[in-house]
């Protein structure tokens, strides 16, 4: 799919993974709407990125754990620059390390990474189908594939969120939806570092698993990798070649 002139929704685009997509897709031509729990956060990247590419954003302060608050982001992409045609779905937790992980713990984590994609999908694949295009794009995360150290609820919910990926693809592609998966391993971002940061030994435990198993990505290589993928027709795990190395293993013993 060429990203000139389409729509963008682009959850937790207020830093990382979701910032360095939203400034990718607006300098491709993109029109996006940065959505971020922080509002603050989501304001600055979109002004940021105005400032290269005037007008191409808006940001739009947003808890994607709530279906009005998504409906209302989809509204205010539709009415600042039209129907969405892509939505990424990439707002996410760590969650809660352990068994330590309580109801809440669970709650929010399923909420976030993973009944947020299909709040979203339920509201924007019926008029994707009418319209025969729209492209979904889930942030998952290599935990949804294999079976790492850390998160209970991280490694449940972003499997759940693969799943769910490959559903839509299976389910809606024959009829214009396109769907890609991105299942990275590490990324420079806040969130791979909150396990060293907790103080929890399972929490640090998590980050070193993961910083040592390959390279750590920047976020714009993980951008660069989603928009090079927009050319390709199938269904994709993106973008550790190998992480699906691993998974077509089932490898899971990392350095603990
Ligand atoms: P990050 O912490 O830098 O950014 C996440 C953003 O999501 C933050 O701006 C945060 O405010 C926002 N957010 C959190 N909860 C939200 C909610 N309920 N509604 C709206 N926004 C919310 O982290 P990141 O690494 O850029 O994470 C982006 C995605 O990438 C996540 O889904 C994460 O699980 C996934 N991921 C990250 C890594 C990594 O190593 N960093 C690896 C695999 C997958």
């Amino acid at each position: 799919m060429d990203v000139a002139q389409r729509v963008a929704v682009v959850t937790g685009g207020g830093a990382g993974i979701g910032r360095a997509l939203a400034a990718r897709l607006a300098r491709e031509g993109a029109r996006v709407v940065v959505a971020d729990l922080d509002a603050d956060s989501a304001r600055a990247v979109s002004e940021e990125v105005n400032a290269d590419r005037p007008g191409s954003t808006v940001s739009v302060g947003a808890d994607v754990s709530d279906t009005e608050q998504i409906q209302r982001l989809v509204d205010l992409a539709e009415s600042t620059f039209g129907p969405v045609d892509l939505y990424f779905a990439n707002a996410g937790i760590a969650g809660a390390p352990g068994l330590d992980a309580g109801e809440q713990d669970w709650d929010r984590s399923i909420d976030v990474n993973l009944r947020a994609h299909i709040r979203a999908a339920k509201l924007l694949v019926p008029g994707w189908l009418e319209r025969g295009e729209g492209y979904f794009v889930s942030t998952a995360s290599a935990a949804g594939l294999l079976t790492q150290v850390g998160s209970a609820t991280y490694a449940v919910t972003k499997h759940a969120a693969v799943a769910f990926a490959e559903w839509l693809s299976v389910t809606y592609g024959d009829r214009g939806v396109r769907v890609s998966c991105l299942c990275p391993m590490g990324v420079n971002t806040k969130l791979l570092f909150s396990g060293e940061d907790s103080g929890d030994a399972l929490g640090r435990a998590a980050t070193r698993a993961v910083t040592s198993a390959g390279d750590v990505l920047e976020p714009a290589d993980v951008a660069d990798a989603v928009l090079a993928a927009m050319e390709d027709e199938r269904f994709l795990i993106l973008p550790h070649e190998d992480v699906l190395e691993m998974y077509r293993q089932k490898g899971s013993d990392y350095d603990r």
